[in-house]
């Protein structure tokens, strides 16, 4: 971690299979990149060709069958179970397909309990819960549990926890794909300008090729042959 706390991620041949009954299915092979501080990226490609699964992998949800990932200096092999959540709660923000915001809660609790990990004064917790709302125009709906809001907002709602969790990196997993054209473009926004501070590193998978057009860069990937791996000619 640099002295702001800004951090980098560092892909280096990095491989993941799943064996599917009879044979091995090769999901990314060789996979070698570098993610810096204050870019942008999208992860696009084909239904099945990986962005998930590499995503899962950036994130610390995931192990690689090969090759090595370093968030900062931390290499995510290393880690144990309760290590990967320590890594997410203190530096990586992931916004999965189904959002993980708890049911039980509202809009504002769930904010706050992501906050709660932090060492942050109550006033310092209400004020990042609401400007995040604000910045999504969730500021009505607080009060309301993820069942009583649409798709749509859920999306945006933990995209607003995310943003207040001010960690240095944000992995999200197709986050636009609930929101019609106006709120994607919006969340393609907050996410640019979440990583144009210099401090903050965004990943996002994307099928939307407005939502990859704002991105600093974009890395495509294409869907591995059957069977295909490190011994296959
Ligand atoms: P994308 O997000 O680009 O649609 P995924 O990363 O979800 O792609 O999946 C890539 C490939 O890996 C698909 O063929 C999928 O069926 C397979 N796959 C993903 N997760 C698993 C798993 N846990 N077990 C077996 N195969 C999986
Ligand atoms: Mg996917």
């Amino acid at each position: 971690m640099s002295e702001d706390g800004a951090v980098g991620i560092r892909c280096s041949g990095v491989s993941r299979q799943y064996n599917d009954g009879n044979r091995i299915i090769t999901v990314l092979h060789d996979f070698t990149e570098r993610f810096r501080p204050g870019e942008t990226v999208a992860v696009t490609g084909p239904s099945g060709s990986g962005k998930s699964t590499l995503l899962g992998l950036l994130a610390a949800l995931d192990y690689a069958d090969h090759g090595t990932i370093h968030v900062g200096a931390t290499e995510l092999g290393s880690l144990s179970s309760v290590e990967q959540t320590e890594l997410r709660a203190g530096r990586i923000s992931y916004l999965g397909p189904d959002h993980n915001l708890l049911p039980i809660l509202s809009v504002y609790e769930n904010i706050s309990l992501a906050l709660s990990l932090k060492r942050l004064s109550e006033p310092e917790i209400d004020r990042r819960i609401q400007e995040s709302l604000r910045s999504l125009e969730l500021s009505e709906l607080a009060h309301r549990r993820p069942t009583e809001l649409s798709s749509g907002q859920r999306a945006r709602a933990a995209l607003a926890r995310a943003l207040a969790s001010d960690n240095p990196v944000l992995i999200a997993d197709e986050p636009t794909a609930h929101l019609d054209a106006r709120d994607a473009t919006r969340v393609a926004g907050l996410c640019a300008t979440f990583a144009s501070d210099g401090r903050h590193l965004v990943i996002l998978a994307t099928h939307d090729p407005a939502v990859a057009s704002r991105a600093d860069r974009v890395i495509r990937l294409r869907p591995q042959a059957p069977g295909a791996g490190p011994d296959d000619p």
